[in-house]
Formats: C-alpha cells, sequence, structure tokens
C-alpha cells in the first residue's frame, strides 16, 4: 500500500483557493517579477486561469499544481481511443 490517494482530486489548492484542474490555463516557470515597490507577488508564480483570472501559487505550490495536472492528464484516459474505427 503507497500514499497514494484512491481518487485523484480535481482540485488543487493555491493561495487558500480550492482551483479546479480544468480551469488553468498556464502555469508560469519564472517567479512574478514586476520592479513595483509595493508589488506582494513578487517570487510568486501565476497560475493563469480561464477568463483572465490569475492565482498565485508558492514554488512549493507551482509545482503540486504541475504534478496534479500530469497525472490528471494521465488519468483522463486516451479520448482519441473512441475514434478508432
Ligand atoms: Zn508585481
Amino acid at each position: 500500500m503507497g500514499a497514494e490517494k484512491p481518487e485523484m482530486s480535481i482540485f488543487v489548492v493555491v493561495d487558500d483557493k480550492n482551483v479546479p484542474l480544468y480551469r488553468v490555463m498556464w502555469i508560469s516557470s519564472l517567479p512574478h517579477f514586476c520592479g513595483e515597490e509595493d508589488c506582494s507577488r513578487e517570487g510568486q508564480y501565476e497560475v493563469r486561469l480561464e477568463q483572465g483570472e490569475s492565482v498565485w501559487a508558492s514554488l512549493a505550490q507551482r509545482d503540486e499544481v504541475l504534478a496534479a495536472m500530469e497525472k490528471w492528464q494521465g488519468g483522463m484516459g486516451q479520448p482519441d481511443e473512441e475514434w478508432e474505427e
């Protein structure tokens, strides 16, 4: 018995929000830097969602999101198979 959860959650927690994986458009590979003095997002990673929303992840959270998305994609099966004649 491993530590793996029996069911993969469709949600990942970023910045205290439960974000559904299917809403994630992209994830920044670099920490945010805009040069603004009072920027509270510096060093955080932007996780872009549908409809122009963003949430902000720490490095550890970003890695979690990436890992969760990879697992999630892998666990969704191969939709292409239905096309086989
Ligand atoms: Zn900024």
